[in-house]
């Protein structure tokens, strides 16, 4: 089932999230709804605090290729071991700030820890979109935006822009 999308300004995303403790199928049902909202706005990332549930949750596909499969991550507590030294900027964006870009700079690759679906602990590395977008996700469980990164007055600028897009989606 699709879930609506919070649009930044919202409480619900400055939040820190809580570890999810025990996987059941109701958490797995969860993960499927946000897997099936994010391919749906299109997206490549998805955090649980963006359709409003605090819980420690991410979902990704950053498989670009034409064509190719899909390869959708569901990650439950990630976290991240370890950053390389050399670093990547990549235009970023936000489902919960839409048609907002701006470039980011983070660690070019990332060791992860994780549960996957079937609460088996999972690690990778991951680098270039993959690594931008794990890290940009993981923020979202520390109440955390890509915005956050840049400088204030840009950051305002966006922040009127979202209100404005709220107001307008309010009246309908
Ligand atoms: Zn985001």
């Amino acid at each position: 089932m699709k879930r609506p999308i919070l649009i930044h300004p919202d409480p619900r995303l400055k939040k820190p999230c809580a570890p999810v403790p025990d996987l059941s199928d109701d958490l797995r049902a969860l993960a499927d709804d946000m897997l099936e909202t994010m391919y749906d706005a299109p997206g490549i990332g998805l955090a649980a605090p963006q359709i409003g549930v605090l819980h420690r949750l991410i979902v990704l596909d950053c498989e670009k290729e034409e064509g190719a499969a899909p390869r959708p991550l569901v990650m439950f507590n990630p976290q991240i071991l370890d950053s390389s030294a050399e670093l990547n900027t990549y235009e970023e964006g936000c489902l919960s700030i839409p048609d907002q870009f701006a470039d980011v700079t983070r660690p070019e690759a990332v060791r992860v820890g994780w549960l996957d679906r079937d609460g088996t602990p999972r690690e990778a590395e991951f680098d270039g979109l993959w690594a931008t977008c794990v890290q940009h996700e993981i923020d979202h469980l520390d109440g955390k935006l890509f915005i956050d990164y840049l400088k204030p007055l840009k950051r305002q600028m966006i922040t009127r822009k979202m209100q404005k897009l709220k107001r307008e989606r309010a009246r309908g």
